[in-house]
């Protein structure tokens, strides 16, 4: 069994985001009790907000962990961010600046890790011991729970599931490489195709992915299609994982999951069509998440009262 400590205090989950900072209380069932949030600051200014918010949210209570989920790179002793994509964060000992006052132990987490940890727990995997998240969003992040418990690799920056080759050569990236998932099945990629294809509502503003699934629950044959393509890249991509990592389940969150279906119908059947000896093999079941945006909030304050 994993451990579990910090006995029956509160757990806060916080979230930092590029532009919003949220925490919450969150109960042992995964429920938020009370929240709230304010904008990012810049990186230097970031320890004293987080910890403004923890303190408003749990005056005179006893605070059993505070778990902080951020994008980056973040080191296995889950403490130090290595690098940040968004913030200014380079080797930052996050959770040493934020104890240093507030006087209860801090975790940090890489955010997709904590979503994945969110839906395993009180979300869509719940009911399986090996599970991978991938969120589609603006990039393509995951995290892999393993025989119930986050797997974090070899320097604790394991699921960067978003730069996995899907076309070789192909479209440069930000990592440096050229042709990784990200690139074709994000919502970024997916708003460029549909500005390919597609003409706008409004010819003063660009194809947004709001109207993009918006328009295929309309019905909208070329917005069908273009969620169809890039849940087809994803599916792609996903059996290349699978062949790897053999998960019961694949749960599908970010904003680009929101079309459902119209989506995730798409990744399933290219997930058929290219998972390795299909129809020979058990295969993933791949469902749509279930916490939304909460997933890493609730996962971080579930994470901060864990030992492993
Ligand atoms: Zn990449």
């Amino acid at each position: 069994m994993t451990g579990t400590g910090g006995g029956t205090g509160l757990r806060v989950g916080v979230d930092i985001g590029g532009t919003k900072i949220a925490a919450g209380v969150v109960d042992t069932e995964g429920t938020i009790v009370r929240m709230e949030q304010c904008a990012t600051p810049t990186a230097a200014e970031i320890p004293d907000a987080v910890r403004l918010l923890v303190r408003g949210l749990t005056e005179g209570e006893d605070v059993a962990g505070v778990g902080i989920g951020a994008a980056g790179f973040v080191g296995a002793d889950r403490r130090t961010i290595i690098f940040a994509p968004n913030i200014d964060w380079r080797d930052e000992p996050l959770a040493e600046r934020v104890e240093d006052g507030l006087g209860v132990p801090v975790v940090v987490e890489n955010d997709a890790n904590a979503a994945a940890w969110g839906e395993f727990r009180f979300g869509a995997g719940r009911d399986v011991d090996d599970m991978l998240l991938i969120t589609v969003g603006t990039g393509v992040g995951g995290g892999i729970v393993h025989d119930g418990r986050i797997y974090r690799g070899g320097h604790g920056i394991a699921a960067e599931v978003g730069h996995v080759r899907l076309v070789p050569g192909g479209l440069p990236c930000g990592c440096g490489q050229r042709g990784c998932l990200e690139q074709y099945a994000s919502g970024t990629a997916l708003v460029r195709r549909a500005r390919e294809v597609m003409e706008p509502d409004d010819p003063t503003t660009p194809v947004s992915g709001h109207e993009v699934t918006r328009r295929a629950a309309a019905g909208d044959p070329e917005a069908l299609a273009v969620l169809a393509d890039v849940g087809h890249d994803l599916g792609q991509g996903i059996a290349t994982m699978a062949a790897v990592l053999d998960p019961q389940m694949v749960v599908i969150g970010g904003g680009v999951a929101e079309a459902g279906t119209d989506f995730v119908d798409p990744v399933r059947r290219a997930l058929e069509l290219h998972l390795t000896a299909t129809g020979r093999r058990p295969g993933p079941v791949v469902r749509p998440a279930l916490l939304g945006n909460d997933a890493g909030l609730v996962g971080a304050a579930d994470l901060s009262v864990r030992t492993d």
